[in-house]
């Protein structure tokens, strides 16, 4: 099964993808996580790519296709994978119909985020640089203030999580992503699920939703 999980920064991508993928034993593919490696480590595209991750904007769709294109042929993923931040506008939904073939076991997940709760959960973001584990200041504090839980090492605030940002790929997203919705509907592809719950109690939903 191909999964996408579409939605607001601040959505819970992420943290979906990463139980689904535990659950369904699907691979997680987040290109945003793809991106921030590439930067990490100063490859070609990891230089291209920096200055729109980090002004909230879109990278280019020619290099985000070419990586996801390449990532999605890989043997690993074969049998399905789990989409988290691809597609993010219309022309990239196009180009994956193009890979996919428009195979039937595709499923969209949009999850569907109150602004202000977008907003909290963003602001109060911290990760490991280490490890990539995900905490909130308020939502998930660790243990010991600004210390990652799992490996020990210091938490940072992602350079797109601060404030300006988040407003920036808040209109990026209303601008380029939130036509996917119709674009998917339309294709009787799309399921909804309210995000502003907890994450234990949205990941059950999805799982109702993909059974049927
Ligand atoms: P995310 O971790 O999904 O919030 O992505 C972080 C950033 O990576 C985004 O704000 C974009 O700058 C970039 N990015 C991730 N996925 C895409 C995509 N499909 N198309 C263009 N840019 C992307």
């Amino acid at each position: 099964m191909k999964i996408i999980l579409l939605g607001p920064p601040g959505a819970g991508k992420g943290t979906q993808a990463k139980t689904l993928s535990e659950k369904l034993n699907l691979k997680h593919i987040s290109t945003g996580d793809i991106l921030r490696a590439a930067i990490k480590n100063n490859t070609p595209l990891g230089i291209e790519a920096k200055r729109f991750v980090e002004s909230g904007g879109l990278v280019p769709d020619t290099l985000v296709t070419k990586m996801v294109a390449e990532r999605i042929s890989q043997p690993d993923v074969k049998e399905g994978f789990i989409l988290d931040g691809f597609p993010r506008n219309i022309q990239q939904a196009e180009s994956l119909d193009v890979f996919l073939k428009l195979q039937a076991d595709l499923a969209v997940i949009y999850l569907d985020s109150n602004e202000k709760v977008l907003i909290q959960r963003l602001s109060g973001r911290r990760i490991c640089q280490k490890c990539q584990a995900v905490f909130h200041t308020q939502n998930m504090p660790p243990k010991k203030e600004g210390i990652c839980d799992s490996c020990g090492s210091a938490l940072i605030q992602r350079p797109d999580d601060l404030e300006e940002t988040i407003k920036n790929r808040l209109l990026v997203y209303k601008e380029q992503t939130l036509p996917l919705i119709e674009y998917y509907t339309a294709r009787k592809k799309l399921m909804r699920v309210d995000s502003d719950k907890e994450p234990e109690a949205v990941i059950g939903e999805i799982l109702k939703i993909l059974k049927k």
